[in-house]
Parts: structure tokens; C-alpha cells; sequence
């Protein structure tokens, strides 16, 4: 097993026989990785924080997130990353979901910048990793920011707030049952 490796499994007090399905699969992502970050780094972007906690001030609201991984590129600006470890597909799909994807805009709206660039990097054992990054991340934070604002100050005139999530989003949420959506049906 690598050294990472072991030292991964030290941490969460796994035996050995608990990190194996992880070590089988751990080559073929770390190689895949590695591959990309040569790529990557050619570009001269360079690793800059990792879990970073960032806020910024909108109006009378203040963000707050957690960043997977942020870059620095050449020119100073930020390249925000955010890790997935589903299919391609998924991946992509989010991408094309447009302004419905808010993690990506949102991330770049929290680093304050003019033209950051933001992208998830799809890793797994399968296909070596890669960026998908989006195409019109200035313009999606633009209208993110313009969304919350609005959406705040309705909500804070008392407009109502009808249960909207949708699939998965629904699975992962923490108010789920609070809103009431699996009991409630559109007319
Ligand atoms: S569980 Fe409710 S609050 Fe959460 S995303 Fe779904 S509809 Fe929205």
C-alpha cells in the first residue's frame, strides 16, 4: 500500500482489511490524477488552498462556503475546483443544467473576483481524470448573485415558499420532511 495510502486508513482507524476496496481502486485514480495535474500545472495554474473557507458581503448578506480545492493561474487569477466522483455523464449533465447548477457559481461568486474560472474535476478509477469546466461562470455568478438578492428580499416581504427541489436534490437536502414536499401535490 503507499504511504498516503496507509496513512489514510491510520486516520480513519480502518484495519487493512477495511482500506482494500479503496486500495484496489487507489492506483489507477492516483495515476489518473497525476496525469492531469502534469497537464495541468504545464499551464503554469499552481495548487493554492484546499477545504478553504471563503465569505463575501452582498448588499446586507454575507456568503459563506467551503472551497475543495482553489488554483492560482498565471495571471493571478482564481481557478475554483470542486472534486465529483461520478460518471462523466453526471459531470457533463451539470454543466449543462445552465443556472439550475448553482455550486459552481456560487464558489466563483465567493472569490470575490472579476473573471475567476470554475470546473469540476472528475476523478475515479476509470477514466483518468478530467476538467469540465464552465463556459460562462461570470455570467452565471452575475445572475446567482442578482437571484439571491431578489429571492431574499421577497421572502422577507412574506412571500410564500413552495416546495421546488426536484430528484436528487431532494435526496441530499437537509429540510427535507420541513418543507413537506413527499406530502404535498401541485393543483
Ligand atoms: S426536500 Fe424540500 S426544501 Fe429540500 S430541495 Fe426538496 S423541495 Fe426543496
Amino acid at each position: 500500500m503507499d504511504r498516503a495510502a496507509t496513512e489514510a486508513a491510520h486516520a480513519l482507524t480502518l484495519e487493512e482489511g477495511e482500506f482494500l476496496p479503496f486500495s484496489v481502486a487507489w492506483p489507477a485514480l492516483r495515476d489518473g490524477y497525476l496525469q492531469w495535474l502534469q497537464a495541468h500545472e504545464s499551464t503554469g495554474a499552481r495548487f493554492e488552498a484546499a477545504e478553504v473557507n471563503h465569505e463575501l458581503a452582498l448588499g446586507a448578506l454575507q456568503l459563506h462556503g467551503r472551497l475543495d480545492r482553489l488554483d492560482r493561474q498565471p495571471d493571478g487569477s482564481p481557478l475554483v475546483i470542486d472534486y465529483k466522483t461520478e460518471s462523466a455523464t453526471r459531470t457533463e449533465s451539470r454543466l449543462k443544467a445552465g443556472t439550475e447548477d448553482t455550486q459552481l457559481a456560487f464558489y466563483a461568486l465567493l472569490t470575490g473576483h472579476d473573471t475567476p474560472r470554475a470546473a469540476y474535476l472528475n476523478v475515479g478509477e476509470r477514466d483518468p481524470a478530467k476538467l469540465h469546466e464552465s463556459p460562462d461562470i461570470t455570467a452565471l455568478a452575475a445572475l446567482l448573485a442578482d437571484g439571491i438578492q431578489h429571492d431574499l428580499a421577497r421572502m422577507a416581504a412574506g412571500a410564500p415558499l413552495p416546495a421546488l427541489g426536484e430528484g436528487s436534490a431532494c435526496d441530499w437536502c437537509a429540510a427535507r420532511g420541513l418543507c413537506r414536499k413527499d406530502f404535498w401535490s401541485q393543483p
